[in-house]
């Protein structure tokens, strides 16, 4: 670069994060229309929490050990020396805003959903991103193993409301404070021996976080024959995960059990729970939650248990693609307006607003271009009428309509079309 000349080039958007162009908006509308409706039905109400919090929020949630806080956290001190962080997890930021806003005074439980985009320093790859969304639902203040249910069930729901095929739902319960220990213990205790047939993550995962060894894509085999937290727990969380599971028998979910199921957040107490795709990829997993009876007293409120389940879109829609599920299309435009030379412009300019008043979708051509390359355009565009306005029109105060698809054509008043185009709506 010469000195005292910018450097020329061509921005990229960052590493991991993708534009979402307008090709695409047609299955971000069908998720978020689809989850959203789910949730409603569910009686759940929509939160929006910051895109960033205080780091503290993130370390005492998610937990010191876990890969998102030590390895994939956007955090920076802004200009007053406040360490803040890019939201890495949905669930944290609905805590801290259900106690801020004192709603554990409200009857309980509490519904809340969100649509919020997560951060996370990950290696990019498909389905993988530094910047994704994602859809969750979180109910707060019950332990009712009939909302476990509920919330694994709506969960389910929402992918085959969605149209996806050939998902499972794995299950697991990780058991409480009073009942872990004691099965982590186990757990260590299997893997010891077998430290040297550990990848390297696992070999200090032994030493800090053994519930993780489960969940390494590299040591299933091992993982596999390793004791079953579901065998290891009190009487209490024995009885609540009977119960989940008998309820969801009623609801004629079927799961498997799947003990090498622990999430990938300390927060996790019982319950957990993950849906994924028939063909099984490191990236595979469409959607996850589970129970966090601890957090909310972990982030120093009252004892509240609560249970929630988040997916993420770009992975929705990857599988959406795959098994080539039919998306319906945003309406386009109803009548394209088709002008020639100015008085015709602006006559079409009124007759553009006065359709949009009647709730017509109208697209119109700008500029000085033939009536053929104009009714091409409505032709792209996919408009079943145009509306065009050209010298005769304009001195005899009509407009002709043309049908796209049979090429038929009328004269007609502006009054008369407008009734014409919504009529036919
Ligand atoms: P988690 O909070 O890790 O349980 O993630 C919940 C869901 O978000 C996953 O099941 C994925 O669908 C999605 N997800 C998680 N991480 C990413 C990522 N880096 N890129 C895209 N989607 C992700």
């Amino acid at each position: 670069m010469r000195e005292g000349r910018p450097e020329k080039r061509l921005f990229q958007a960052p590493r991991g994060t993708r534009d979402v162009l307008p090709v695409e908006q047609d299955y971000w509308r069908y998720v978020e229309e689809t989850a959203q409706r789910i949730a409603q039905l569910h009686g759940y109400r929509r939160i929006d929490t910051p895109a960033f919090e205080e780091t503290p929020l993130f370390l005492r949630s998610v937990g010191e050990g876990t890969d998102i806080v030590e390895k994939e956290m956007y955090s920076f001190q802004d200009r007053g020396g406040v360490s803040l962080t890019l939201r890495p997890e949905g669930t944290a930021p609905v805590c801290r805003a259900y106690l801020e806003h004192g709603m554990h005074n409200l009857p309980q439980p509490v519904k809340l959903y969100y649509l919020a985009s997560i951060f996370r320093y990950d290696r990019p790859q498909a389905g993988r991103y530094r910047q994704h969304e994602q859809f969750g639902w979180e109910a707060l203040g019950s332990d009712a193993p009939a909302l476990d249910a509920e919330v694994i069930q709506m969960s389910w729901e929402l992918y085959q409301l969605l149209g996806l095929k050939g998902l499972t739902l794995q299950l697991n319960s990780i058991g409480c404070a009073q009942c872990r220990p004691a099965y982590v213990e186990e757990l260590r205790r299997f893997y010891e021996g077998k430290a040297r047939h550990l990848c390297r993550d696992c070999q200090s995962r032994l030493l800090r976080n053994p519930l993780r060894l489960l969940d390494c894509k590299r040591d299933q085999a091992l993982a596999a024959a390793a004791p079953a937290s579901f065998q290891h727990l009190c009487p209490d969380c024995a009885s609540h995960f009977q119960h989940v599971q008998s309820y969801l028998h009623l609801l004629e979910l079927p799961y498997n059990l799947d003990h090498r199921l622990v999430r990938g957040l300390d927060y996790y107490t019982r319950t957990v729970f993950e849906v994924q795709p028939a063909d099984l990829g490191a990236q595979s997993t469409l959607g996850g939650g589970g129970r966090y009876d601890d957090l909310i007293q972990q982030l120093g409120g009252p004892p509240t248990p609560a249970i929630g389940f988040a997916t993420g879109i770009q992975r929705i829609i990857l599988n959406l693609k795959k098994q080539g599920v039919p998306i319906p299309p945003q309406e386009g435009p109803r009548v394209f307006l088709a002008y020639l030379g100015e008085e015709a412009q602006q006559l079409s300019l009124r007759l553009a607003a006065q359709l949009r008043r009647e709730g017509i979708a109208v697209a119109s051509a700008f500029g000085n271009r033939s009536l053929k390359a104009q009714l091409r355009q409505a032709h792209a565009l996919g408009a079943p009428y145009a509306a065009i306005i050209g010298e005769d029109e304009v001195r005899a105060g009509t407009v002709t309509l043309r049908h796209m698809a049979t090429g038929e054509q009328r004269s007609l008043t502006f009054e008369q079309a407008v009734k014409d185009i919504k009529g036919n709506h």
